[in-house]
């Protein structure tokens, strides 16, 4: 269904600074950039948080009838240490720490991205490239910006010449700061820096002999600078021009800025039509990141093991409570908020759970249609969840008189409640029913103490076909039990 026709969703435009109405390149399509992770260490909730803000976005568009191409990078080479153009790649550096391969870094790091995501309940991308396999793709942008006279080759490294992209173009435009300003406030370069201006920012650095994650190219054996793969791969699978670029908003200077400028400088066009930036997660009221410590990771949320944690949240509730707060706004994490946040969830799912059983009446005293229209108002303004949330709570309040024979409903308004309901809660926000879920497991982890004990005793009993039998047969089911030396586990397949 193209729900798009009939809806004028409207977004926050970080280029324009204005909320505009969103209009596709190619009517009824969109595509869709966001900045993927390094993958150099485990995500922490605050990149959580980002890439939560650009699922729910990237299911809203579904939800409205949109054919979506969300591309989702990985970064596993160029991105240097502080985001510089100087230090050792992040990946590398972590790889001679542990004494591994680099790609070995960048699986065992991918591996438990993709793992977090999916106990969030995040939809996959439609592309997830990485850095590495678009190298050639990288190199023929250099290529472009040299020719245009963008760009300078230097010992062996590419810098893009920024005083000069600006005499044509307006560096700085996205993050709103001006050249004259950055330059001011700057400090000279030394006799052994290459770049012409500080300002200049590296498109190929040279490897030196102990750099181990390099490439050849016609500057020799080196490695794409970090805000270059997002072009090549931004442009590969959307076009020179495409609809929406998402990321962090600490991404905006200098990631994004430079990547306008490459795209500019190569192509003569403006890369992107919305430039669309999620706010940070904080923790005691500061950014969390990974260099500074100051972080929180998913799988201490999910066990309760950290201090600042009064016990173990699930993963809807932390999607709950990420999803009450304003994509654009910054949101900090405490134990208390995500109390309240369980409390709300489990309101919300209770109501859920409850429209099944309400009785029916002839007439309706709640207009369904008029809620449905006011939720996707909230979500047509520029996603704004805290307010759809308050619309799911004021149909809650209507379930909740309709049990206790205080409001009446039709059966249509009950079926268009029920399914209006699990569009917004599952669909576009994504959350599970995980309170159902939890009984589930807790069932199943009673039997499966059963059957280990049962089979224990048929061991000790030297009754060998009863416990082969129970172990076949759980594996048929898809059960594998691990025999350790702590006693037996299982894990469902
Ligand atoms: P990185 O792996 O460092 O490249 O970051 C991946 C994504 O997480 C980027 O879009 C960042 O903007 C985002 N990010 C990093 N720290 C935070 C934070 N504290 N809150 C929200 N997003 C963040
Ligand atoms: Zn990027």
């Amino acid at each position: 269904m193209q729900l798009y026709k009939n809806q004028d969703l409207r977004v926050y435009n970080s280029l324009s600074g204005k909320k505009e109405v969103l209009k596709p390149i190619n009517e009824g399509h969109i595509g869709m950039y966001v900045c993927g992770p390094t993958v150099y260490s485990n995500v922490h909730l605050g990149n959580c948080r980002t890439f939560m803000s650009f699922d729910m976005i990237f299911r809203y568009f579904r939800h409205l009838g949109f054919k979506v191409r969300y591309v989702r990078n990985i970064t596993d080479a160029g991105h240097l240490e502080n985001d510089s153009d100087d230090g050792e790649d992040k990946i590398s550096k972590k790889a001679k720490l542990e004494q591994i391969e680099p790609m070995e870094v960048v699986q065992r790091y991918t591996v438990d991205f993709h793992e977090t995501l999916q106990k969030f309940n995040f939809l996959p991308p439609s592309i997830e490239p990485t850095a590495t396999g678009h190298i050639i793709e990288q190199i023929e942008i250099i290529k472009e910006i040299l020719e245009k006279g963008y760009a300078y080759e230097v010992n062996g490294s590419v810098y893009f010449d920024v005083l000069k992209f600006n005499e044509t173009n307006e560096y700085g435009k996205l993050s709103g700061r001006k050249l004259e300003d950055m330059v001011a406030n700057t400090r000279e370069l030394t006799a052994q820096d290459e770049k012409r201006n500080p300002q200049d920012f590296a498109l190929w650095k040279k490897a030196e002999p102990q750099h181990i994650m390099r490439w050849p190219s016609p500057w020799g054996d080196g490695f794409p600078g970090w805000h270059l793969e997002c072009t090549a791969m931004s442009t590969k699978y959307l076009g020179e021009t495409f609809d929406i670029h998402g990321g962090g908003m600490d991404l905006k200077f200098p990631h994004h800025e430079c990547e306008i400028a490459q795209a500019e400088a190569s192509r003569g066009k403006s890369p992107v039509k919305y430039w669309l930036h999620a706010n940070m997660l904080t923790l005691n009221g500061k950014k969390m990141s990974k260099s500074t410590g100051n972080n929180i990771y998913p799988s201490e949320i999910f066990s309760g093991d950290n201090d600042i944690l009064s016990k173990a949240y699930a993963p809807s509730v932390v999607r709950f409570f990420m999803m009450q707060a304003h994509y654009t706004s910054i949101l900090d994490l405490s134990d208390d908020a995500l109390l309240a946040s369980e409390k709300g969830y489990n309101r919300l799912m209770d109501g859920i759970n409850g429209i099944e059983k309400i009785s029916i009446g002839a007439t309706s005293d709640f207009d369904i249609r008029a809620w449905q229209q006011k939720c996707y108002e909230a979500m047509n303004d520029d996603f704004n969840t805290p307010i759809l949330i308050a619309n799911l709570f004021e149909a809650i309040k209507h379930i909740n008189l309709i049990k206790e024979g205080k409001e009446s409903i039709t059966q249509e308004d009950k079926a268009l409640l029920q399914k209006t309901m699990s569009n917004f809660v599952h669909d576009i926000l994504g959350l599970e029913n995980q309170s159902n879920t939890k009984d589930d497991s807790n069932a199943l982890n009673g039997v499966m103490d059963l059957l280990i004990e049962l089979r224990n005793e048929a061991r000790a009993n030297k009754d060998f076909a009863t416990s082969d039998k129970i172990r076949d047969e759980l594996t048929a089911l898809g059960i594998q039990l691990k025999d350790g030396k702590d006693g037996t586990t299982f894990s469902v397949n």
